[in-house]
């Protein structure tokens, strides 16, 4: 008998699973229906290697390449929230990761661009699963620092971080559209400080303050070694 070739499906079981994955995330306290919805929708173990499929499920991080995680369900749940993401928002993205993050705020009908600085994980995105359902003018995938921003596609109206930063890239507010929206876990001794910057018409900002969560660090520069 040959061996039965290895794919990504998305059965009865995973939807199964991520119901019970969108009731833990209810009970934590996420309420925003259109990111239920989303997380409802995309199989989040096909962000991981196949063998991880029922972990995918769990509400923890996970590890993937190049010694990043993909962060825990309820971090993308609550960053997502406080995103208030509308259908054609245009978003930018730092730490594309294992791009499920990036996938969900697609799935919710924003325009995405994600940079990544990790030539391994930046690499992976060529051959994203879901490439024909989130096609690139919908995500868009980049290589390069996230602290640059992507001056060439500015303003946006949302800017998520999704790695630990260790002080607010001017240049992210900069690139921010007047009343504009900005979600950021800012280093803080041992944790990060979850963040929500609103932009000012005149360019100032406020900043509202949430939970404490652990992300890996915003590191400057690229990286095109494998780790
Ligand atoms: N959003 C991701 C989370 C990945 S972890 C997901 O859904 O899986 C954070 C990622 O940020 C890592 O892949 C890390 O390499 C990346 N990162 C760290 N500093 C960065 C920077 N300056 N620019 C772009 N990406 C960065």
């Amino acid at each position: 008998m040959g061996k039965r070739m290895l794919e990504y499906e998305d059965s009865y079981r995973h939807k199964g699973m991520r119901e019970n994955l969108i009731k833990g995330l209810r009970e934590k306290g996420i309420s925003d229906e259109a990111v239920l919805k989303a997380m409802m929708e995309v199989p989040r173990h096909f962000f991981l290697d196949l063998e991880f499929e029922n972990i995918a499920y769990e509400d923890r991080a996970f590890p993937i390449a190049a010694d990043q995680t993909i962060s825990m369900p309820y971090t993308v749940a609550f960053q997502s929230q406080l995103l208030q993401i509308k259908p054609f928002d245009r978003v930018l993205e730092i730490g594309t990761g294992s791009m499920y993050q990036s996938t969900i705020l697609a799935e919710m009908g924003a325009i995405v661009l994600t940079i990544e600085r990790q030539k391994e994980l930046f690499e992976k995105t060529k051959k994203f699963i879901l490439k024909n359902k989130y096609p690139a003018a919908k995500l868009r995938f980049i290589y390069g620092d996230g602290f640059s921003g992507q001056p060439a596609f500015a303003p946006f109206d949302k800017i998520i971080i999704t790695c630990g930063a260790p002080f607010i890239p001017p240049k992210l507010i900069d690139q921010l559209k007047p009343g504009g929206i900005m979600v950021i876990p800012l280093a803080e001794d041992q944790h990060h400080k979850m963040l929500r910057i609103t932009k000012n018409e005149n360019g100032t900002y406020s900043e509202e303050s949430f939970a404490d969560f652990s992300f890996v660090p915003m590191l400057p520069g690229k990286n095109s070694e494998a780790n």
